[in-house]
């Protein structure tokens, strides 16, 4: 990165929460400021303090909701921010079933209320978390970012939801630069053990149920389908390191800067628009690679049963992985073995997440 480009500011919105805190360590060391804002709704303070030992400088926290449209106000007006990482909302496709208003109105609203104060401030630099899950039951794969889009829960809906209304905003006002990382699926943690995913209650997704057999918190794994039309009958996922995942938002966020310098963007041909990112590593995984490797790296049997479909799963999915590398320049680095090391190295450490007892 150029002199000229150090220290921008960055507000990171979910800051504090599983792929937020790793992403804050990755900008930090990549030579960005960073504020956190987030309401904690499904993190802790820990996660704040821990990842301020490991950078050695205290993280600029606040505790907030996006959809408080003073506090952000009050944020923006002290900081000059060069653009936002939005990670803030909610992620659990089961609740979004049962609870399909407070979905839209934290991911949706809430994602309006802060554009909404972007474009007051004049910031109009944002990079959001979405989803492979916009993707739904995909036609072929590897999937491209110009698949089609289509989802059938309320928390892809909502994630769907927000891309189109990047897309329209981007379409209305070409001063906007709207990256869209459309996630695989994010496993393991950071080397150190000292920041991992931390679930609040009984895992929904096949890593951290897998770690938790593993050190016995949980006695055994249902698998959801061993008859699928994959190498061994089982899932199959992209799975992508978190590490790996954070690097792909300082990719994205030292496009935008590049993008938008005056000296680079006099000779683009267009501005970026609303642009859509997969990240993932471009291969894919079953259910039963992921245990057996588990199995490997921590010396721990993992008990399995098999068990019928779960609703709304899908066969395969994995990323092509493309555009990313050619425009971001970005590509995943770290293996399954990796991502199940990191994983049962930062649960061996901290078999009650960040509850200390
Ligand atoms: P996470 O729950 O660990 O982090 C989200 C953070 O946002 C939490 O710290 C939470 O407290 C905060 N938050 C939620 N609502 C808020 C609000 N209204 N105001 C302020 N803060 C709020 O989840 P994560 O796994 O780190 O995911 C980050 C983002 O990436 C989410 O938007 C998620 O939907 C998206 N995503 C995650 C995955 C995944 O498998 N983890 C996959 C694809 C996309
Ligand atoms: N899975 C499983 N048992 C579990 C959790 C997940 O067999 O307890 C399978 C699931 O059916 C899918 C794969 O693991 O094939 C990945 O599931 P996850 O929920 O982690 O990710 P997603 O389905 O959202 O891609």
């Amino acid at each position: 990165m150029s002199e000229n480009f150090m220290k921008n500011k960055i507000l990171v919105t979910g800051g504090a929460g599983y792929i937020g805190s790793h992403t804050c360590i990755a900008l930090h060391e990549a030579g960005y400021d960073i504020v956190v804002y987030d309401n904690l709704s499904n993190s802790s303070r820990e996660a704040i303090n821990r990842v301020s030992t490991l950078i050695g400088e205290t993280i600029e926290f606040v505790e907030g909701d996006i959809r408080d449209n003073e506090l952000l106000r009050e944020v923006f007006a002290l900081h000059e921010f060069f653009g936002v990482i939005h990670f803030a909302g909610l992620k659990a496709v089961g609740e979004s079933v049962v609870k399909p208003l407070l979905y839209y109105n934290n991911n949706v609203s809430g994602t309006i209320t802060l554009l909404e104060v972007m474009s007051e401030y004049n910031v109009k630099n944002l990079v959001f978390s979405s989803s492979a899950t916009v993707y739904g039951d995909p036609d072929t794969l590897p999937i491209e970012e110009s698949s089609k889009r289509s989802c059938a829960n309320p928390y892809g809906q909502s994630k769907l939801a927000v891309e189109y209304i990047l897309e329209d905003l981007a379409v209305s006002d070409d001063s906007w630069n709207l990256i869209s990382l459309r996630y695989f699926n994010p496993v393991g943690a950071h080397a150190s053990g000292q920041i991992g995913e931390d679930p609040n209650d009984i895992p929904n997704n096949l890593m951290p149920y897998v770690s938790q057999v593993a050190i016995g918190k949980l006695e055994k794994l249902s698998i959801f389908g061993n008859d699928y039309s994959t190498i061994d009958g089982t899932g199959v996922r992209d799975f992508i390191h978190v590490t790996d995942l954070a690097q792909g938002h300082v990719a994205a966020l030292d496009y935008l800067e590049q993008q938008t310098s005056s000296e680079i963007y006099s000779n683009t041909a267009s501005p970026i628009g609303f642009l859509p990112i997969n990240l993932g590593t471009g291969k894919g995984t079953s259910v039963l690679e992921l245990i057996s490797t588990f199995s490997d790296v921590s010396g721990q049997a993992i008990p399995y049963q098999f068990a019928s479909r779960r609703a709304g799963d899908i066969a395969s999915c994995y990323a092509s992985s493309e555009k990313a590398k050619n425009l971001l320049g970005w590509q995943a680095e770290l293996s399954i073995a990796d991502m199940c090391k990191d994983t049962w190295h930062w649960q061996s450490m901290n078999p009650n997440g960040y509850t200390m007892s």
